[in-house]
């Protein structure tokens, strides 16, 4: 049976203070209100407040992920941070090739193959991002896209290290707009994405690697997300700022 994931991505917010209120209270709220054993719970704040939260949270659901890291151990890469710095401090996953990076950073599916690799070699599990644009949408391109955004970022890993992988299917249009994928359009892509690995591992591969979905996911839709087939989870921006919203999220998931 796979374990859902409700993941909180910061992004560029919260001043240290902010961050260690936002942290406590989730972690105080999971300890005394969520009563299911099938659920993980990642904070994935900017860097500056790994080391605080990992020091605050005593919440056993609870981990701690980061946004983004280098495809190297370390060097002269001014302004990065490791894979292997990560995981040192008690970070456990990373995301990697979410679109805002694909966008701002023209981090590309070649690069992000490379990061989804050295994460897996420091023991850290890539949530890898993928998601099609409104434009790609539109031209009926979706399905080809995430096919693609797969196969050359992350379908190079072996069975084993897929499994430790977590996948986000993040329709570019839905995140951060307040538009959200309907549950059909959502499970319709998920669904895809699970045969694409039954295809290219096998069907027990395929059954146990965790997908969540990410876009504009709050308290109001994620009952209907979080009870589809192959929706094991969301990555959560805007609605993961706020403890309550956030934690109301993790509670929406089917016992
Ligand atoms: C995200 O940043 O991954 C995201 C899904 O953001 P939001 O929930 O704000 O759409």
């Amino acid at each position: 049976m796979r374990k859902f994931i409700i993941a909180g991505n910061w992004k560029m917010n919260l001043n240290i203070e902010e961050g260690y209120s936002l942290g406590s209270e989730i972690n105080g709220m999971i300890n005394d209100e969520l009563n299911n054993s099938n659920v993980e719970i990642i904070l994935i704040p900017p860097f500056i407040h790994i080391a605080g939260l990992l020091k605050i949270i005593d919440s056993s659901i609870i981990s701690v992920g980061a946004q983004n890291c280098h495809y190297l151990n370390n060097g002269a890469y001014t302004g990065e941070i490791s894979p292997k710095m990560l995981k040192d401090m008690g970070v456990k996953y990373v995301l990697i090739g979410h679109s805002e990076r694909r966008q701002y950073n023209f981090e590309t599916n070649e690069l992000l193959a490379k990061k989804t690799v050295a994460a897996i070699e420091n023991n850290l599990s890539p949530i890898y991002c993928i998601g099609e644009t409104l434009e790609q949408r539109e031209k009926k391109l979706e399905f080809n896209t995430n096919k693609t955004q797969l196969e050359e970022g992350l379908f190079h890993l072996t069975a084993d290290n897929i499994l430790k992988t977590v996948i986000a299917y993040e329709p570019v249009w839905a995140i951060g707009t307040g538009i959200t994928a309907t549950a059909e359009q959502a499970n319709q892509m998920h669904a895809f994405i699970r045969k694409l690995i039954a295809d290219k591992y096998s069907d027990k591969v395929a059954e146990n690697v965790r997908i969540l979905y990410g876009g504009s996911m709050k308290p109001e839709n994620s009952n209907e997300l979080l009870n589809c087939k192959d929706i094991d989870g969301g990555l959560i921006g805007g609605a993961s700022l706020e403890s309550r919203s956030f934690v109301n999220i993790a509670k929406t998931i089917p016992v």
